[in-house]
């Protein structure tokens, strides 16, 4: 048995910031499905041109081209002690498609934490995101600048801003979360397995915060690394 969990929240709700982190601290695997479709564009495959279409644009990737994907990738060996799941499931049917699979490998999700952040931080985060090309650390130009502007201070690779990151595209996929994503709320609220987490606390508060949320399956399963 693995421990599955899935950081659900909106775009600059702090995912992958959290996500990264707890990956640091126990053996689970970071999984984002935004991070794999910009690997797979750095890579100039099909899948990775294919994505940059709806992304550039603020939409949602077909379901079942994410599915397949995400599939996929946790049947790695690297995800055998269980998965942090960062950006997917976005839509209900993504949501549904994971269950059955899950299931299917006599396994489930065993909790969702959801990052709550309000409307104009998030517009803020989003518009001061910036991202490092060599190892994809995230830093904020204005809650969390890098020391040298512009460097990782991580691995001394160069920070770029994601073009899906401009104000425009970023009120739409605001939008688009609302409409698609923020349903799986409630979805995964009746089957109670839903903690919600304050995403507008200290970037150390928010992981702490989580940490304790899944304190009771990572110490059955899931170990510290080293
Ligand atoms: P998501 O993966 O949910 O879109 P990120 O983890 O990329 O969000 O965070 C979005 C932006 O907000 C990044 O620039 C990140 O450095 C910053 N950020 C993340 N968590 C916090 C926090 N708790 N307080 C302030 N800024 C944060
Ligand atoms: P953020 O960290 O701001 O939430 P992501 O990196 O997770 O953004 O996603 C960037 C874009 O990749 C999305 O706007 C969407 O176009 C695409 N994408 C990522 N995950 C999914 C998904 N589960 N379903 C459909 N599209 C996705
Ligand atoms: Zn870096």
């Amino acid at each position: 048995m693995s421990t599955n969990v899935i950081l659900l929240g909106p775009p600059g709700a702090g995912k992958g910031t959290q996500a990264k982190t707890l990956a640091e601290r126990t053996s689970l695997s970071h999984v984002a499905s935004g991070d794999l479709f910009r690997a797979a564009l750095r890579e100039g495959t099909e899948l990775g041109m294919l994505a940059k279409s709806y992304m550039d644009r603020g939409e949602l990737v077909p379901n079942e081209v994410v599915i397949n994907m995400i599939l996929e990738r946790i049947q790695a060996p690297d995800c055998a002690a269980g998965v942090i799941f960062d950006g997917f499931p976005r839509t209900r049917e993504q949501a549904v498609a994971l269950a059955n699979s899950m299931a299917r490998h006599d396994n489930k999700i065993d909790a969702v934490l959801y990052l709550s952040v309000p409307n104009e931080v998030l517009l803020r985060r989003i518009a001061g995101r910036q991202t490092c090309k060599t190892c994809g650390a995230t830093y904020n130009i204005y809650y969390f600048p890098s020391h040298r502007p512009g460097i990782c201070d991580a691995c001394g690779g160069k920070l770029y801003q994601r073009s899906d990151d401009s104000m425009e595209t970023a009120q739409h996929r605001l939008d688009v979360y609302f409409a698609q994503t923020m349903p799986l709320i409630e979805y995964y609220q009746l089957q109670g397995i839903l903690h919600e987490v304050d995403g507008q606390r200290e970037i150390t508060w928010v992981t702490e915060a989580m940490l304790k949320a899944l304190g009771r399956y990572l110490t059955t399963s899931a170990h510290p690394k080293e």
